[in-house]
């Protein structure tokens, strides 16, 4: 299942136009086995002993300390929180599958050998973003399937040696859907308790996406689990209208900002799809440098998206396909190395990340999101250079915020 990136079928090109996508034709998929956790297990400029402790930490082996936000019981929440999604990762490692991270999710059911009668492609994208939503997703978009986002390779976790990275023939359409991870947990990071909230979306997700998989073919149609493995998650999620892409690398959505996780079905289902919108939090970002200047190693951009000139120092974990914000990736995952356990500053800086309540609130997204014109955006960054990045809520906080 192979499109040549320089035969891009012209309705794909015409969202990636919708989407502000400069997308560089032939420039080849990226390789899951440069992937910077891939990479943590098999390329010693990588590997250290930091990051071997790292993935250790998640199992029984944490790294409790006295810092607020890393003792016992902050390791503990995450790991828990972690459980469902590791169950799932974990269960065909025996075949060389981490499934959900380094390959997609096996099926649990089969496909019905009789296919139920639908109604038009609009009633069906409206029924099964209602079905996502009962079993979780909190935002559900479509789009097409489209292979230049696909790994060209990923690894086998067994030897960590690359292989294909196929799908079955057919599939149409991409599922994307999103999981808000909790606000009061994003305010701790950078700690063990805020690795709560990723772990609790990632357990979330892997259950959300395998029901509404097997939902999907339980009606006859094939449906294809996918958390983050097979394809890059980023572009399908704003190919779907479900947000903008931000100088932290992350999509920022109306409802969440960044602060949510994302997964995938890729399908046969005929569903109608959703457009990229232009929300205004992108050209935000072209005047605020909040997540960059919080970023404790510098691993992220001050200046206009480019093709990983600025920060990424040559990496190949940086995908040079398209026109972007990227990161520094080394000095990004050796900072979660050294913590042991994901940092998110940049998430938990970026003002989109607030919940919106309040009139106040809703005044500044109005200014931000450039209702106001030019003059409006200015005053929702000086506004917002005012309120500064200092954690508003501290780790023991949150715990003691819980006793009462
Ligand atoms: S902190 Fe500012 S620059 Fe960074 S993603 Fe958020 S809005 Fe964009
Ligand atoms: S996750 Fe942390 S280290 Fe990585 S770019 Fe964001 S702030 Fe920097």
């Amino acid at each position: 299942m192979t499109t040549p990136a320089d035969r891009t079928p012209a309705h794909l090109l015409e969202t990636d136009r919708r989407a502000g996508f400069e997308v560089v034709a032939g420039a080849g998929r990226f390789s899951q086995m440069n992937d910077i956790f891939t990479r943590a297990f098999r390329d010693e400029r990588v590997r250290t002993k930091d990051t071997d402790a790292f993935f250790a930490s998640y199992r029984m082996e944490a790294a409790p300390r006295r810092g607020d936000g890393f003792t016992q019981k902050d390791f503990a929440l995450r790991n828990a929180a972690w459980l469902i999604s590791d169950i799932v990762s974990e269960r065909s490692a025996a075949e060389g599958l981490r499934e959900g991270f380094q390959a997609p999710i096996q099926a649990d059911t089969p496909v019905a050998p009789e296919r139920a009668e639908l109604g038009s492609p609009e009633a069906e994208a409206a029924e099964i973003k209602a079905v996502a939503k009962l079993f979780g997703a909190d935002l559900v978009g479509i789009t097409h399937l489209d292979l230049r986002w696909h790994y060209a390779e990923r690894p086998d976790v067994r030897t960590m040696e690359p292989v294909a990275n196929d799908l079955p023939e057919g599939l149409t359409h991409v599922i994307v859907m999103g999981h808000a991870m909790d606000a009061g947990l994003v305010e701790t990071y950078p700690s063990a308790l805020a690795g709560a909230a990723t772990g609790r979306e990632y357990s979330h997700e892997a259950a959300i996406v395998m029901q509404v998989a097997a939902y999907i073919r339980n009606l006859g149609y094939q449906a294809v689990a996918s958390m983050n493995d097979t394809a890059l998650v980023i572009p399908y999620a704003i190919k779907a209208g479900l947000g903008e892409y931000g100088r932290n690398q992350m999509v920022l959505t109306p409802e969440f900002g960044p602060r949510v996780r994302f997964s995938k079905i890729f399908t046969d289902l005929p569903l109608a799809v959703d457009t990229p919108r232009k929300l205004g939090m992108a050209a935000y970002c072209e005047g605020c440098e909040i997540c960059a200047r919080a970023c404790p190693v510098r691993a992220l951009p001050f200046g206009a998206p480019d093709f990983g000139e600025e920060v990424t120092k040559g990496s190949p974990s940086t995908w040079r396909g398209v026109r972007k914000w990227s990161s520094d990736a080394e000095a990004c995952f050796g900072y979660w190395a050294k913590l042991k356990t994901d940092c998110a500053i940049c998430m938990r800086v970026c003002p989109f990340a607030r919940p919106v309540r309040g009139l106040s609130a809703r005044l500044w997204r109005g200014l931000a999101m450039g209702r106001f014109g030019p003059s409006g955006r200015r005053l929702a960054r000086i506004w917002e250079r005012r309120r500064g990045v200092a954690r508003r809520a501290k780790p023991a906080e949150w715990w003691a915020g819980h006793r009462r």
